[in-house]
């Protein structure tokens, strides 16, 4: 597999190229974005996971209303449009 001077493999993210390319590369400000993209996402997978949509009170309560629901939720979270 290739990889950078650093070892990093060519796909993946190599915070030290990045620092070389930019010096005021930010990556405490890369990691809190990160953090935060993960902590939206799993948020999102929690609401998608604990859904009880037999429960839903809008008469969208079939298996069907369920799945339209859940695949809504995660193009919108992937920002797929
Ligand atoms: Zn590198």
């Amino acid at each position: 597999m290739e990889s950078c001077k650093h070892g990093t493999p060519k796909m993946r993210f190599c915070f030290q190229c990045e620092r070389e390319k930019d010096p005021e590369f930010d990556t405490g400000a890369v990691i809190k974005k990160l953090r935060a993209r993960v902590h939206e996402l799993e948020r999102e997978l929690k609401n998608i996971a604990e859904a009880n949509y037999r429960d839903w009170e809008d008469g969208m309560n079939r298996p069907s209303d369920f799945v339209a629901w859940a695949k809504n939720r995660a193009r919108h979270i992937l920002n797929v449009k």
